[in-house]
């Protein structure tokens, strides 16, 4: 870190705050400016910046290294490529194609997963996603279907030859969720739910850590390193919207997001615009923009009658519209050097 020093500061003052440096273990570089004394402190436990930045004299600090390191892109320039599901039928995600992952919000009967699963198979897409346990802001709203949900999308996925994706809301689920799905989702409202994390990280299945509403881009790496840092490496973000003070789409979908995470880490980022914007016709430019800034996938709500849909259907894309985004996006992704799969 760099320790920025009052315009001012007292010869003792300076003097004081080198030696709190060396006592926590940092090697410290002085220089003394005609106004301003900097200090480079190098090595070194982990701080906390304020304490040093409380200190008599002292203007600001600035932090230089990240505070997680295994989901920084210093950790593996190249990018990682994360496989999902089962052996003999994977796919990659952080690679050359663009992945799309597709399904209803919710699991409601195994007639609504088998017409949603055909529109899927004739756009050749590969991943099913869909909810048995919803995390409902109200809890009077429908709740999933539970395990028989997750019953319901494995055999159908298997029928079809698709990889599944569904959300697993605490650690109590786990076992279970390992017997149905490929790709462990977790929720927006659960990124930091630790103790969900840190089960997750003991398991060797991907998973896909979505962004809290209201969470900075370091927070959200923060909590991918939680699960990379107890040994699951097979992580990948998916960007769903922040709230802000616009209130006109459901959040607000940071596309820049893209382009930050490809610079800080080395996780394939997914995008997800149909809780990013909440509204069926939004849906689709937000999906476009999202692969032109270089997206690795993307997670949409498809159902087959989006007026009947138990959770979402505002934000439900139908199979004409999902049919005529997959023909826009194969026409965009080649433009960024990249495949739609
Ligand atoms: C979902 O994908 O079904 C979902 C609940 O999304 P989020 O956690 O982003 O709200
Ligand atoms: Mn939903």
């Amino acid at each position: 870190m760099v320790v920025v020093m009052q315009e001012g500061a007292g010869e003792e003052q300076i003097q004081n705050v080198i030696d709190r440096l060396v006592q926590m273990g940092f090697d410290v570089h002085r220089s003394t400016g005609s106004t301003h004394t900097v200090l480079g402190a190098v090595g070194g436990a982990s701080v906390d910046h304020r304490d040093i930045e409380l200190l008599d004299g002292v203007r600001e600090v600035v932090k230089i290294s990240a505070s997680y390191k295994l989901a920084s892109r210093a950790f593996k320039p190249d990018g990682s490529i994360v496989k999902i599901g089962q052996p003999g039928r994977q796919i990659e995600i952080g690679g050359h194609n663009v992945v799309m992952m597709a399904g209803p919000c919710t699991v409601e009967s195994a007639e609504q997963v088998e017409a949603i699963a055909g529109v899927l198979h004739d756009c050749r897409i590969r991943v099913i996603r869909g909810g048995a346990f919803k995390p409902r802001t109200s809890p009077y709203s429908f709740q999933g279907m539970g395990e028989d949900g997750l019953k319901v999308l494995r055999k159908t996925a298997d029928k079809y030859h698709l990889i599944v994706i569904s959300e697993v809301m605490n650690q109590t689920q786990i076992p279970m969720f390992l017997e149905y799905v490929d790709v462990l989702q977790v929720g927006a409202r659960n990124m930091q739910n630790f103790d969900l994390l840190k089960e997750l990280a003991k398991v060797r299945r991907p998973v896909l850590l979505k962004r809290g509403p209201s969470a900075t881009i370091e927070e959200w790496l923060l909590s991918a390193e939680y699960i990379m840092s107890g040994g699951n490496h097979d992580v990948m973000l998916c960007e769903r919207g922040i709230r802000t003070f616009e209130n006109y789409t459901r959040n607000t979908l940071d596309i820049s997001a893209i382009p930050v995470i490809k610079k800080l880490s080395h996780l394939p980022i997914l995008v997800d615009p149909s809780h990013g914007t909440g509204r069926r016709d939004k849906v689709a430019p937000m999906a476009r923009a999202a692969v032109a800034a270089g997206a690795d996938g993307l997670l949409i709500e498809v159902h087959h009658a989006p007026e009947t849909a138990l959770c979402d259907g505002a934000q439900s894309l139908y199979p004409a519209q999902f049919r005529e985004l997959m023909s826009q996006l194969n026409i965009i992704a080649p433009a960024v050097q990249r495949a739609m799969m």
